[in-house]
């Protein structure tokens, strides 16, 4: 045992299950002390005016912190709970308390390693030593059939690589318990945060919710035993995975493992057993493929640092991009006038969850068919999703905008094609855009085309009970 006490800062890393950190600690350390610190930089107002981080996310957030913190107390331990930039706030808790060294997992793109940094040259100048670790991916970086640098720019080559030539590693074992000191003054404990320190509402949950999500590990471990076992909806995955309605199309862990609540390798465990005891048929794959999805986008991030926020992506495109306010804020609002469009921006903006068709959708209309900057898009959904994860965020968004590693060269989804295929009777629709609710069957996705009298008897007043589109968008007979 090197250290004789060891402060575990936790960040996206929030739970006790398949934690190298943690467990590194308690191997090398005599006496644990957790630390979560809410740095306020995560509320900052972006260039839009809008804040980092929305109430969905905060909220949830709070819930994971809360959770881990019990689930620590449960371990015989406890957590800290600071407010303020944890590059001042850690050390100066370690110099209080007498801690030795300072452990925490590695992050992978530049704001979050400049709070590293800091704290590192901080904790070095009080002479506390600080040590950090992989943590976040399927495969461990360590284990990777290429250096980073080299990380191949299309997934197929990026997948096909790591399933034939890296292994998943076991995952970490929970701990039975933290030596934590009895000494410790009670008052250093800290408070949870509310949604009001950020200025922030709680928010409603209205009808259009079906994301009954709640942070932290134990209820990221029940939605896990709940859609693979209980549900039995693995084995259907992929049939159903691009579906819009409600809670059970998909698996919804994003949320948690955006926050680190629960690990892709906890995931792929589980999908192991599951087909051992129940069936593994292409279903169970793709729920490891999207996972593999997102250790890509990581590891694209780590390759180009901040290349992945800027304009010109990693294509270096030319920035020929509009900067229409009005135009970007009917689309943030739902109030687009198409309607599969605002019916997506709506479910966002009322749940904090889109799925990921209609990512793909609102995202394509708001840099193809409106021409407007996709780092806007991609910093609205930062502030309003409540999975927000910087690389899968920021690198799909790159890839929709044309300017990120996409073998093709057109993304351009055709909304009505989409609509066909994927919101038939406009059902999903329906749920969303109320004042659109009486039009039936497909024509609820283009209500431009009924006739002026069925517009009047449904009470429909362009420009009034619905805007305009903004847009004339292609036809059906225009898709491809
Ligand atoms: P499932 O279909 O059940 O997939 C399981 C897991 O695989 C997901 O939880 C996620 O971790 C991973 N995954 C699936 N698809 C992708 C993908 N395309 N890229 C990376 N990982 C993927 N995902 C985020 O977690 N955070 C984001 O901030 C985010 N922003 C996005 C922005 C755009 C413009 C687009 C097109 C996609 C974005 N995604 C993001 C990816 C994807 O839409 C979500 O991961 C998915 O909808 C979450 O729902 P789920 O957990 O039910 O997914």
């Amino acid at each position: 045992m090197k250290h004789n006490r060891v402060i575990v800062w936790f960040r996206n890393d929030l739970r006790i299950s398949d934690n190298e950190t943690l467990t590194r600690a308690i191997q090398s350390g005599i006496e644990i002390i957790p630390v979560y610190c809410f740095d306020p930089r995560m509320w900052a107002k972006t260039e839009l005016g809008i804040a980092k981080t929305g109430a969905f996310r905060t909220q949830f957030l709070i819930e994971s912190v809360d959770d881990l913190r019990k689930s620590i107390r449960n371990l015989g331990g406890d957590l800290i709970i600071l407010q303020g930039k944890p590059e001042d706030k850690v050390v100066e808790l370690a110099e209080k308390i007498q801690a030795k060294a300072i452990f925490f997992s590695q992050e992978v793109t530049s704001e979050e390693k400049d709070v590293d940094k800091s704290l590192e040259s901080a904790a070095f100048a009080k002479g506390i030593t600080t040590e950090s670790f992989w943590q976040s991916t399927l495969y461990h970086i360590e284990d990777l059939p290429f250096p980073v640098s080299q990380t191949p720019e299309v997934f197929t080559h990026f997948r096909k690589a790591v399933e034939k030539m890296a292994k998943v590693r076991p995952s970490w074992k929970t701990p039975k318990t933290i030596n934590y000191p009895s000494d410790l003054d009670f008052s250093l404990l800290g408070n949870l945060p509310s949604l009001l320190t950020y200025g922030l509402e709680k928010p409603d949950r209205d009808a259009k919710s079906w994301m009954e999500v709640e942070g932290g590990e134990q209820s990221g471990f029940g939605r896990l035993r709940s859609y693979f076992w209980e549900k039995d909806l693995l084995k259907v995955y992929k049939e159903t995975r691009n579906g819009l309605i409600g809670m059970d199309y998909s698996s919804k862990f994003s949320p948690w493992l955006a926050l680190g609540c629960i690990s892709p390798r906890s995931i792929v465990e589980e999908i192991t057993s599951y087909e051992k005891e129940r069936k593994k048929n292409e279903s169970t794959y793709w729920l490891i493929f999207e996972l593999i999805w997102r250790d890509y986008f990581r590891f694209i991030a780590k390759k180009h640092g901040d290349k992945i926020f800027n304009i010109q992506g990693i294509k270096n495109q030319e920035d020929s991009w509009s900067r229409d306010k009005s135009q970007f804020e009917a689309w943030a609002e739902g109030m687009t006038g198409v309607p599969f469009v605002d019916a997506n921006m709506r479910e966002l903006n009322a749940t904090g969850f889109m799925s990921n068709r209609g990512r793909q959708i609102v995202a394509s209309f708001l840099v193809n068919d409106l021409g407007i900057d996709w780092t806007w898009g991609a910093s609205y959904f930062e502030s309003q999703l409540i999975d927000y994860d910087v690389c899968s965020n920021w690198g799909n968004w790159m890839y929709v905008g044309g300017v990120g590693n996409d073998p093709r060269e057109n993304r351009y989804f055709n909304i009505l094609r989409q609509a066909k295929n994927y919101d038939r009777n406009g059902e999903y629709v329906r749920i969303m855009i109320p004042e659109l609710q009486a039009i039936k069957g497909f024509d609820i996705h283009q209500p431009w085309e009924l006739s002026t009298s069925q517009l009047r008897s449904l009470k429909i007043q362009f420009g009034h009970t619905y805007p305009q589109p903004l847009r004339k968008i292609p036809t059906l007979e225009k898709a491809y």
